[in-house]
């Protein structure tokens, strides 16, 4: 590909950027380098999916429609590769299908361990099962308190208040990263809800399936489905046999510098979940996204690292829904529920606002 430029032939080629990972951080970067960069995207599935809808769709999968988006909707000008990347060298990256691709710039955002449908019609089809699945049941266990498993079951004790909903978490108290005003809150509002939230606790993973489960302390469950709401493991393992392994630390994660830049590398960025920036979050991953768009545009221009943007650690602010009106809301000095972050965040869980920021209308058609 060609751009018009300032050089004596009048054209430069465009640079090469290879973006691996099509989440939160990868599309919204390959969206905003596609009009100055010739992109190829890798990733294992052929959507990006809104996260933060995901649990809503649990409930109502026909909010799934305009939550999960293929790349080709949103990335016109773009080469999707719907394929794992297995190594990269100091020149390509290498996907699982055998497929090479050179590039002058490479951005890793490949984020946790996910295990998800490689294909929107699959994915949709899942959330018809999962569905499908909560209505037949009588019981509905949930394993973590973080922000999804609380989540998951406000959705499931608003959307179906006669199913016994029960939260196994193995911390002492609900969204351990938020404060603990906004824990209690949670807990209050969950228990007000008829959730039974069983704290302390865990339940083997390996072990785990429908009807009658036992927990670390012994005490049994009575459970037909189940959602997992755990942690999951960085998707970096497949770095430890490329030119990156040394930019890993010690859990999995890449390091960077202020410019998103994997340390040790001028060419290479790491962006969302898989960096070695503190707090994981979609609204995080999309701001570094922002920042490494500006920056790539800055060295194709020749600017020198004294004009690059830097990325700046913010305090953690943390908006989670409770059910289809309500919300608690973490800022630095003040946590509020109810209503008014239920206004801002659980009506619309954000899709219009996120489909958006990819150039696309808010409702589908
Ligand atoms: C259910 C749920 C609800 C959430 N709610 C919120 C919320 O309300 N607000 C908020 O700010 N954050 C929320 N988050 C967190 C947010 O989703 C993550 O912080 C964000 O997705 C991180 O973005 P990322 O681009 O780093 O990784 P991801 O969005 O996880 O994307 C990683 C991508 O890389 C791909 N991939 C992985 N390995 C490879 C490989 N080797 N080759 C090719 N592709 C690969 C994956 O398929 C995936 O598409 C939520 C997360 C979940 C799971």
């Amino acid at each position: 590909m060609w751009l018009w430029g300032s050089t004596a032939a009048g054209l430069v080629e465009k640079k090469k950027v290879v973006v691996i990972g099509g989440g939160v951080g990868g599309s919204l970067l390959a969206y905003h380098i596609q009009s100055f960069a010739d992109v190829v995207l890798i990733d294992e599935k052929e959507y990006f999916e809104i996260t933060w809808a995901s649990l809503r769709a649990v409930v109502e999968p026909s909010f799934a429609v305009r939550s999960v988006i293929n790349h080709g909707d949103y990335l016109s000008n773009v080469k999707i590769v719907v394929s794992t990347a297995v190594s990269i060298t100091d020149t390509e990256v290498v996907t699982a299908g055998g497929q090479t691709f050179v590039y002058d710039y490479v951005v890793v955002a490949t984020g946790h361990v996910e295990s998800v449908p490689k294909s929107r019609t699959e994915r949709l089809s899942q959330y018809e099962k999962d569905f499908e699945k909560v209505k037949s049941a009588n019981s509905v266990l949930i394993v973590g308190g973080g922000p999804t498993g609380v989540e998951l079951a406000g959705e499931i004790a608003v959307d179906f208040p006669d199913k016994k909903v029960i939260l196994v978490h193995r911390g002492p108290k609900l969204l351990e990263f938020v404060g603990s005003r906004a824990s209690q809150i949670a807990l209050d509002w969950l228990t007000s809800k008829k959730v039974e939230v069983i704290l302390n606790q865990s339940v083997t993973l390996n072990t785990i399936s429908d009807g009658l489960i036992e927990t670390s302390s012994g005490e049994t469950i009575d459970t037909d489905c189940h959602f997992m709401c755990t942690g999951k493991a960085m998707a970096s393992s497949w770095l430890r046999e490329t030119i990156l392994k040394d930019s890993l630390d010690g859990r999995g994660r890449l390091m960077v510098d202020e410019n998103l830049r994997v340390r040790g590398f001028k060419n290479v960025f790491a962006i969302g979940d898989i960096t070695d920036i503190p707090i994981k979050q979609g609204y995080l991953a999309q701001r570094h996204a922002l920042v490494t768009a500006k920056n790539l545009k800055k060295l194709m221009m020749g600017r020198n690292k004294g004009t690059m943007a830097t990325y700046k650690l913010g305090y953690p602010i943390a908006l989670v829904s409770l059910g289809r009106r309500e919300g608690v809301a973490h800022f630095p000095f003040l946590t509020m529920s109810g209503r008014i972050p239920g206004w801002i965040k659980s009506r619309d869980l954000f899709v219009g606002k996120t489909r958006k920021q990819l150039g696309l209308k808010p409702t589908v058609t």
